[in-house]
């Protein structure tokens, strides 16, 4: 059996703890590998070589920093290919859809690669007489980052690149479902020229988060996985005087006016319920068609589509979507589809029986489609992260609009219609993260922000963008005076621009 350990100092070190977490094949049920759960002491192992190497690191100019990126997207594109099979083997995700995983990531280490521009401090001159104030963005020091299952190359890139194009050193505590890629990376990093230590790969459940979370030398932490687990972390890090941004679950909402173009809706719908199986936190779970017709229409161009979708390992290279991550995912997803029958829903398309000729212990379900949900329902509370889609019929615009706001969730959500005037409307008046006008899965390129609003994201900066590099440094403010002599005494009051 394959053993996967962790990336400490430049070098791969065997696990010690004696505690493994299967890694499956997810379109077939079989085990692959195991990976080693870390203990405190593995994890302090870890922090030891990340405090060793941070300084030098800091030190280095941002223009060589910046270097290493480049080199490190150059080794990516070269090894894309790899690393996409290595991503949907342990992951269960299409080809085309691992590398687009790869590639959002990819795309944060090319915005970080203008880290001498984007790191640069204020300056005033003359702030008061022969008084000069600048301000400088200095590394935090040590930071640590705790990845989902979902991304497992993207998520982890999204977090070390501005981490350490900023000057500190980072620890990454990738999910143990998938933990293959974010070792990969951590290689191509020290091979693009990144000093050993400065990034560290500890894999392991929550004894390696705890770790994380109480170690005195890590300044702060970014998380991205479940609500609840995102509560935990945020909590538990600002206990112990650390900076934490955690983004969690979602249920985004794509309302559909009745002058939306229906087949641009659709197909729009089709990508961003059921692609990489629905589990994407941006991923569209309910449909707020407004109006009777307009639902009908909907409903009718749905059917055959999610009957159709074709469904297979990642190696079928003609495949939609492949198969959940676990076979608890799967349970947990047929187990809600159930509960949305007995709840009353209307289930239109059933994917609990789906079944793959030689993949039998694979982890699918097939595309799922509800409709007449309401928001009393389970299904419509749930982040099922399944391929489920449900519809939730609204009377109006209004009624539609209450819906997302007046959701647990706020990530994403999206609105279809030729109206400017409503399109306008919905973006200034939700309270949601990220929205799309027409666009399904309203994702903010690299240069700009990710986040979500209300119970997906804990914390005030964002992911990637100007948001990260404030979260990665710290701001120091200088004031200064060179008197051409000490013409005056003490100043006792406090002293103001007059
Ligand atoms: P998860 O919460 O189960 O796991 C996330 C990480 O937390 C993993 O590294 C895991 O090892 C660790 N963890 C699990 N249980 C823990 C515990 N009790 N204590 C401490 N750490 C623990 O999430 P997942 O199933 O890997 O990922 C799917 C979830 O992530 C979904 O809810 C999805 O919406 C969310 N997600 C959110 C975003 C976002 O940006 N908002 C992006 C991707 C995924």
């Amino acid at each position: 059996m394959k053993e996967i350990g962790h990336y400490i100092d430049g070098k791969h070190v065997a696990g010690k703890s004696g505690r493994f977490a299967d890694v499956f094949n997810p379109a077939t049920g079989e085990v692959q590998a195991r990976v080693a759960l870390a203990t405190e002491a593995e994890l302090a192992a870890a922090v030891a070589s990340a405090k060793a190497a941070q300084p030098g690191w800091a030190a280095t100019n941002p223009q060589r920093r910046a270097r290493v990126f480049m080199k490190f997207v150059d080794l990516l594109n070269q090894n894309m290919n790899e690393i996409a099979e290595m991503l949907s083997r342990e992951h269960g995700k299409t080809i085309e859809d691992a590398k687009g995983d790869v590639i959002r990531g990819l795309e944060v280490c090319e915005f970080v690669i203008g880290i001498p521009h984007l790191q640069k401090g204020e300056f005033t001159e003359g702030a008061g007489p022969g008084i000069d104030m600048y301000s400088m963005r200095q590394p935090v020091g040590i930071g640590a980052g705790i990845t989902p299952f979902n991304f497992p190359a993207m998520i982890p890139m999204w977090m070390f690149a501005p981490a350490i194009a900023t000057g500190n050193a980072f620890i990454l505590k990738p999910s143990e479902r998938d933990p293959s890629v974010p070792l990969r990376l951590a290689e191509l990093m020290i091979e693009a020229g990144l000093p050993a230590g400065v990034l560290n790969v500890v894999n392991g459940d929550k004894a390696a988060v705890d770790a994380i979370l109480t170690n005195p030398e890590i300044s702060a932490v970014t998380f991205v996985g479940s609500t609840p687990i995102a509560r935990y972390v945020y909590g538990t890090a600002a206990m112990n005087g650390k900076r934490a941004q955690c983004f969690g679950g979602a249920k985004n909402h794509m309302i559909i006016m009745p002058d939306a173009d229906m087949d641009q809706a659709v197909n729009a719908l089709m990508g961003a319920g059921y692609g990489s199986a629905g589990e994407r936190c941006m991923a569209i779970s309910v449909a707020v068609p407004v109006g009777e017709e307009t639902a009908n229409r909907l409903i009718e161009k749905l059917i055959p589509k999610v009957e159709s979708l074709r469904i297979g390992p990642y190696t079928d290279d003609k495949a939609d979507m492949g198969p959940v991550v676990t076979k608890e995912a799967q349970a947990k997803i047929k187990g809600l589809i159930s509960r949305g029958v007995e709840e009353g829903a209307k289930l239109v398309v059933d994917g609990r029986d789906f079944n793959l000729q030689g993949y039998e212990n694979g982890f699918f379900v097939g595309g799922t489609l509800f409709d007449n949900v309401t928001p009393d329902m389970d299904i419509y509370k749930t982040e099922i992260f399944g391929p489920v889609l449900s519809v939730v019929r609204a009377k109006n615009y209004e009624d539609a609009l209450a819906l997302p706001m007046k959701h647990e969730y706020g990530n994403g959500t999206a609105i279809f219609t030729r109206d400017g005037d409503a399109a306008r409307d919905f973006a200034s008046r939700i309270n949601i993260g990220m929205v799309g006008i027409n666009v399904p899965v309203p994702v903010p390129l690299a240069y700009h922000s990710f986040g979500g609003w209300k119970a997906s994201s804990f914390g005030d900066l964002n992911q990637h963008g100007p948001d990260s590099i404030k979260f990665w440094t710290r701001t120091k403010t200088i004031t200064s005076r060179w008197p051409s002599g000490i013409k005056d005494g003490a100043e006792f009051s406090m002293p103001t621009m007059k």
